[in-house]
């Protein structure tokens, strides 16, 4: 057989460009890290698919400066509501319409090809970052210091290699890597097929509304959620037995939508059943071999969370590469990425399929977990929608909760992240001075120090000193005293 050409040497490999490898890509492409991205297909991916992420999400965009690319192709999302089978409402979930905590809004309405080509775009500002698509990899070879990755150019047939230190599996649900890693696939339950539609409207239709609304009909459990533009979606359980090429045949599709549109109403975009899963990865890292996004976990769409939590993965994991690779920490800090992000994203998993349960049966505790809330009832129960990641990197005093730090506006107008870029901070009380080591402590660990009023009265709130900030904005532990403090720049 042919040798394979050498496609040269890469800090890091990510198999797989859709939005978790882009985004990944665009975190080590900030941070200078010569990255590979290798990409099966010659175009984003074609099938309706996310339509919603949150605060956290565009919080990220910020930190690679694409937020506000972004923003002018979202819609500000209202809510979601409950109703059953006669139109009755059930449940009530407002988000609200000011910019939260995160600086952001809660929930962003967006159109998935959009946000890849947004990704893909920004790429061209990193010249560390090169990028292959039509390039499928075939396998696999890792040692102790990295990984040979044997791919085939789809447009010419050649079989190449490249070497990288670390290979990150951003190839989704079928991911090639997680089955080379050899990891198992903890099954949480819920596999259901569902039609999902996205059409767009020759005239306005503002009876729809700008409302998410479940349909919680046992006889046809259906999803309506409104689009940006003139984009909107069902998406339409199907029963056992029904035939997916059957359903997605557009008189058929029509039928489904009769009660809510008509042909005259608007153009058939797209038509593609789907079986939604539930599950979680066990093993995310093995050796130089990682996984990020569906390729470890997969998630019923109730809460528009899918893409969501693997952005969180690439976010948590970007700045661990860069310290590893750096010579800044130990490999072993890389095991802290599946402890800290595999029970975060299981509580939001285990979360969307309670969510699927109340939709097929109205069940309405599912809902009032997330913070819905029935017509008549008094507040909002939001708790639970913010899980804590897991346990791993540990600094100072850990009890803080290990959700992201607030974002707010500081006393000079700057916004948090902006003002410190993507990095990871110190946050410390203005009335604080700081350690004789701090400034060459930070410096070497390239960490930002905040000391401003406004952080002043969020530290002062949490009757801390100071708290740390990695660039994924996760608070990681906090000073209650000064020798707190020194434990905390020691773990920085
Ligand atoms: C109907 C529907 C609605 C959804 N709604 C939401 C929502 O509202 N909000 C939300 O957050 N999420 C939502 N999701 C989930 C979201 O779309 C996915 O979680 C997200 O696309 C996963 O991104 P990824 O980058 O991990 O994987 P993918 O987008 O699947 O990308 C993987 C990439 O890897 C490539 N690849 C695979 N194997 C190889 C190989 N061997 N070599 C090279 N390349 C390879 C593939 O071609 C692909 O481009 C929804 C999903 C569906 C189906």
């Amino acid at each position: 057989m042919e040798s394979a050409r050498r496609a040269g040497k890469h800090a890091v490999c990510i198999i797989g460009y859709g939005p978790v490898g882009a985004t990944l890509a665009n975190l080590l492409g900030a941070r200078g890290i010569p990255t590979l991205v290798l990409e099966r297909e010659t175009a984003a991916h074609h099938l309706p698919r996310a339509v919603h992420f949150d605060d956290e999400a565009m919080r990220l965009f910020q930190a690679v400066d694409l937020a506000e690319t972004l923003l002018p192709l979202t819609h500000v999302s209202p809510g979601m509501r409950f109703v059953d089978a006669g139109g009755k409402l059930l449940m009530d979930w407002p988000r609200p319409q000011d910019r939260g905590a995160q600086g952001w809004h809660v929930s962003y309405r967006f159109h998935q090809p959009d946000l890849e080509r947004v990704l893909r775009d920004g790429l061209a500002r990193w010249p560390a970052v090169s990028v292959r698509t039509c390039c499928e990899a075939t396998d696999i070879v890792h040692d102790a210091e990295g990984a040979n990755v044997t791919f085939t150019d789809r447009r010419t047939g050649a079989v190449e290699t490249a070497r990288a230190e670390f290979v990150v599996g951003c190839d989704g649900a079928r991911s090639l890597v997680r089955r080379i890693m050899g990891a198992g696939l903890d099954d949480l339950g819920f596999h259901e097929r569902w039609l999902v539609v996205d059409v767009l409207l020759r005239r306005p239709r503002p009876d729809l509304g700008d409302w998410s609304i479940q349909f919680c009909n046992p006889a046809r459990p259906a999803t309506y959620v409104r689009g940006t533009g003139t984009r909107r979606r069902w998406e339409i359980a199907l029963h056992e037995g029904e035939d997916a090429a059957a359903m997605e045949a557009p008189e058929q599709v029509w039928r489904l939508l009769a009660p809510w549109l008509r042909p005259d109403d608007a153009e058939l975009e797209r038509a593609a059943c789907y079986t939604f899963h539930s599950a979680v990865a066990t093993g995310w890292r093995s050796g130089r071999l990682l996984l990020a996004g569906d390729a470890c976990h997969l998630t019923p769409p109730f809460l528009g969370q899918g893409m969501c939590a693997g952005l969180r993965d690439v976010a948590n994991l970007a700045w661990k590469l860069e310290r590893v690779l750096r010579g800044l920490a130990p490999e072993t800090l890389l095991d802290t990425y599946e402890s800290e992000r595999a029970p975060h994203v299981r509580a939001y998993i285990e979360l969307a399929v309670r969510l699927g349960g109340l939709i097929n049966t109205k069940a309405i505790d599912a809902a009032l977990a997330v913070g819905a809330r029935a017509p008549e009832a008094e507040a909002p129960r939001m708790a639970s929608l913010a899980p804590q990641l897991g346990s791993g990197l540990a600094a100072g005093w850990n009890g803080l909760p290990r959700r992201p730090a607030p974002q707010p506006t500081l006393q000079d107008g700057r916004r948090l992240d902006d003002a410190i870029g993507y990095r990871g901070a110190l946050l410390l009380r203005t009335d604080v001075p700081l350690p004789a080591s701090a400034p060459d402590r930070l410096a070497s660990r390239d960490v930002a120090l905040v000391q401003d009023p406004v952080i002043d009265a969020w530290l002062r709130d949490n009757a801390v000193l100071a708290a740390a900030m990695p660039a994924d904005r996760y608070v990681r532990g906090a000073a209650r005293d000064a020798a707190e403090l020194d434990g905390l720049l020691a773990a920085l």
